[in-house]
């Protein structure tokens, strides 16, 4: 299915990728080599994608430097590329990036009751959304351990209380709890097709999957036909960082010029595998 490459709002290319039975990569960068690594990718398939932040990558290379950077690079590029806070529990920080120049944020204040969760979300929105920046929020608590959040137990979101978080939030994207996990699975994951398959029919607000890496292609191609629109894929990128640099450093090589190559090379080839895999 083709999708237009031409540059609309965050949330438009989400719905539009949605309504074309494709889903946004949403890849997490932690540096400059690895955003170029998903900006080039994306242009060799040339596909829209998303460039994802930690907060914790966020803090540690400042959110002006990085903002401009992101910014740059995605000015700079030949498709749409946007812009996103991963994980973000601190509602000034999220305002901060909204200043610098990303194009969404999530705010998770997912471990609070629903009704805190619901007011400090509503807070951000109210910050975000007349700068025209959007808000993806998540009910329910996703599994795993995402940078420095670490939740030992998932607690699945129900229908009822994930439309009452969208409505009376107003957030623009939803990560729905629906037994994915952050990181790599140790057994295979039981997932609530059901629930995707209500919200993925929502008009205004498109359904979000986190905990990407691992899961067979089979289970993303179903979670995307029943409405899923971007996914987010942390891990793997990792992975590729981290095998590519070891290997590397056995040879003892004094290039670091060319070991960022290789780095660059390693994250571009797995982030064009799941551009694909989301895009057939
Ligand atoms: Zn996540």
């Amino acid at each position: 299915m083709s999708i237009s490459t031409k540059k609309k709002s965050y949330k438009e290319a989400l719905l539009e990728a949605r309504d074309s039975k494709i889903a946004l990569g949403a890849f997490n960068i932690f540096n400059f080599t690895s955003a170029k690594a998903v900006v080039n990718a994306a242009e060799e398939e040339n596909r829209p994608v998303i460039i994802q932040t930690s907060t914790k990558t966020v803090k540690q290379i400042g959110v002006k430097e990085l903002g401009s950077m992101l910014r740059f690079l995605a000015e700079q590029a030949k498709v749409p590329v946007y812009i996103h806070l991963d994980h973000c529990r601190d509602p000034e920080l999220a305002k901060q990036c909204v200043d610098a120049g990303w194009d969404s944020v999530m705010l998770d204040a997912s471990d609070e009751p629903l009704e805190e969760n619901i007011r400090i979300t509503k807070e951000v929105v109210a910050y975000a959304s007349p700068r025209g920046v959007a808000v993806e929020g998540e009910v329910g608590v996703i599994k795993g351990v995402e940078e420095d959040i670490v939740a030992e137990e998932e607690k699945p979101a129900t229908y009822e209380d994930t439309i009452r978080y969208i409505n009376e939030t107003g957030i623009d994207a939803i990560a729905p709890a629906i037994g994915t996990a952050h990181g790599f699975y140790k057994k295979k994951p039981s997932i609530n097709y059901e629930l995707v398959e209500k919200l993925g029919t929502l008009k205004d607000c498109p359904v979000v999957l986190h905990g990407g890496t691992g899961l067979s292609d089979e289970t993303f191609r179903r979670l995307i036909n029943l409405g899923v629109a971007k996914v987010n894929v942390s891990t793997a990128l990792k992975h590729a960082c981290i095998n590519t640099a070891k290997e590397f450093l056995e040879a003892s090589k004094l290039e670091p010029l060319e070991l960022d190559q290789r780095i660059e090379k390693a994250i571009k080839e797995t982030v064009q595998g799941y551009i694909r895999l989301f895009s057939n």
